[in-house]
């Protein structure tokens, strides 16, 4: 039993690799994640529903299977969290927004099949910003995360639930999705990984679409090993996502495993010169700058790109996504899904509709659905929403101007660390600009990835590694050799 004992500290890998040993059983490791979850989140939050039955059930499979030497896959019996935005069949699905209350989905998104078949636990959903428009969990219908860091402090958004879970050692691994950073953002500010994959090479199908040409689903970690075990179990082509690309995925692992060997030599890191100091905490840019100094000593080669119109992003993002959420959010009208309020036998479906999605959606859907409306409509149409993808190709053209001169780009990945709660709600521009150097490689569609790289007031400092799309490997082995210079961070004992 004492290899198990500590089995919530250990990595995706190790678990997995204790069960295809038959060191520890699946429902061993499962119920140890799950007393775990029972002993801390009542303090940290970081679950909306814990699917206790069905996460046994899934690891006795497991160990059935193992019984009768079958092959497992590389994490087979790995338990994981998986954001409530995505859909999991018979199990509540919410998107943290009082609208889907009670909602059970009648199927499993793309990637939460591919856990399943990879023989996956799943322990339950995670919490977000209502719709996953957010940056702090403060938008959830349900209440907030706590970062495990600092109890009083935000966890990141949309995805808080994901990367808490992490730091809290509640679970291994954790899907989230990103479509301005929502994976990359929580994992700096909770101290874990978190990588966006290239836009098309995860299946968006079974994600509750926030903006479709931009939502990414990907894996949260607290290794870059890991998080690459998991890239690899959930990406690839899906013919039920028109986007996704019927390409194969770059081998993400090895990439991984051939940066923590600590040798960068030849290899050119693009430093964004508008992202280098302006807006960012000085000890946020402190952090980021020691780790280039480390990443030269490894052996890579630092040359200054400039990024022109990067500093439009944010302003493109801020009429794209939220038109794009205005279309989508319009199936949320009482009928189909969910919640529905003042159908009593005398009230027109107008009038259902309306008093439904006025007590369904919080104040921030409602901002963004009001926004996008408005950006969308006839007259306005070519002056914003127009003018925003023009935006967008200007910026794009800036990262395949950069990768002809360098393999990948890198920045701090957020410019602030944890803010206490209540700090940044009352001013929506101020919580937007935690995504200030996300955002670009969402309007770009490449791949790009969060990884710990120091402390600033005892808090995380993350860094964000930006490849050219279909080349995630690129930034998994400069992230895993940055982890192999720097080492992991742990937050204080619950
Ligand atoms: N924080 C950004 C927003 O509120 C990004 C959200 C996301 O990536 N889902 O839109």
């Amino acid at each position: 039993m004492s290899a198990v004992s500590d089995v919530t500290r250990m990595t995706a890998a190790q678990i997995a690799g204790l069960i295809s040993s038959g060191e520890a059983s699946a429902v061993e490791v499962t119920t140890a994640h799950l007393d775990r979850i029972t002993a801390v989140d009542e303090r940290v939050h970081a679950f909306l529903h814990v699917d206790r039955e069905g996460a046994l059930a899934a690891a006795a499979a497991v160990d059935i299977r193992r019984g009768k030497g079958e092959e497992l896959g590389p994490l087979a019996g790995v338990p994981i969290a998986v954001k409530d935005v995505v859909t999991t069949k018979g199990v509540p699905t919410t998107a943290a927004s009082k609208i889907l209350e009670g909602w059970k989905p009648p199927y499993d998104a793309t990637i939460v099949s591919r856990l399943r078949e990879a023989g996956m636990v799943m322990l339950g959903k995670t919490n977000m910003d209502e719709f996953a428009m957010g940056s702090s969990t403060e938008y959830s219908a349900y209440g907030p995360t706590n970062n495990p860091w600092d109890l009083g402090r935000i966890p990141g958004g949309s995805g808080g639930g994901s990367a808490a879970s992490l730091a809290a050692y509640e679970a291994p691994l954790a899907i989230g999705t990103d479509t301005g950073g929502s994976i990359r953002q929580p994992g700096a500010v909770t101290g874990t990984v978190g990588a966006k994959p290239t836009y098309g090479g995860t299946s968006r199908y079974g994600l509750i679409a926030f903006s479709s040409s931009l939502d990414t689903p990907g894996p949260c970690a607290r290794t870059v090993e890991d998080t690459a075990l998991l890239h690899a179990v959930i990406a690839g082509h899906d013919p039920r996502d028109s986007t996704s690309i019927p390409q194969p995925v770059p081998d993400v692992v090895a990439a991984a495993r051939l940066g923590a060997t600590g040798d960068l030599t030849g290899v050119k890191l693009g430093v964004v010169k508008e992202f280098a100091g302006e807006g960012a905490e000085p000890g946020v840019m402190a952090a980021f700058h020691e780790s280039v100094e480390a990443l030269v000593k490894l052996g890579a080669e630092i040359v200054e790109i400039s990024c022109p119109h990067f500093e439009y992003a944010l302003p493109a993002y801020y009429l794209i996504a939220p038109s794009e959420a205005s279309s989508n959010l319009a199936r949320f009208d009482g009928v189909r899904y969910g919640v529905r309020v003042g159908d009593d036998g005398n009230r027109s479906l107008e009038e259902v509709m309306s008093l439904t999605r006025d007590s369904g959606f919080g104040p921030e859907v409602k901002r963004r659905i009001i926004l996008g409306t408005y950006a969308l409509s006839s007259g306005y149409y070519d002056a914003y929403y127009g003018q925003a993808q023009k935006v967008r190709t200007l910026i794009t053209r800036d990262f395949t101007k950069a990768f002809d001169q360098v393999d990948v780009l890198i920045s701090p990945t957020t410019p602030f660390v944890a803010f206490p709660f209540g700090s940044r709600t009352s001013d929506p521009y101020q919580m937007y600009l935690a995504d200030l150097y996300t955002i670009p490689t969402n309007l770009y569609g490449g791949p790009a990835i969060s990884v710990p790289c120091g402390l600033s007031e005892g808090l995380p400092v993350g860094f964000q590694i930006m490849a050219p799309t279909m080349a995630d490997d690129r930034m998994y082995r400069v992230a895993a050799a940055l982890e192999s210079a720097v080492g992991t961070f742990t937050p204080p004992e619950l």
